[in-house]
């Protein structure tokens, strides 16, 4: 069967780095290290990145929700910060 090579491929706000694997119980579904624009590391799946369900690490939809509440840009540069401190420690 032909495997799919998404390296170098952008969906949303993520860049497929590498292959990572493959979904426990899903062989063809393969798993993926992607960057996102905010910088942060996020492993998604083949389907999920086809489909459109994933492009960002998250911090598009926090983005989202924070802009709709009336929240001004800065709060947004802050959860980036908090972000990064997480990787960090993780
Ligand atoms: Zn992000």
């Amino acid at each position: 069967m032909t495997v799919l090579d998404l390296t170098g491929q952008r969906f949303g706000w993520l860049t497929v780095r590498e292959r990572r694997g493959s979904q426990p119980g899903g062989g063809h579904n393969a798993l993926w290290l992607c960057i996102c624009a905010c910088g942060a590391e996020h492993t998604v799946a083949t389907d999920s990145l086809q489909a459109g369900n994933t492009q960002s690490c998250g911090c598009k939809f926090r983005r989202r929700v924070a802009s709709m509440r009336g929240r001004s840009r800065r709060f947004g540069d802050h959860l980036d910060a908090a972000d990064a401190r997480e990787d960090a420690t993780s």
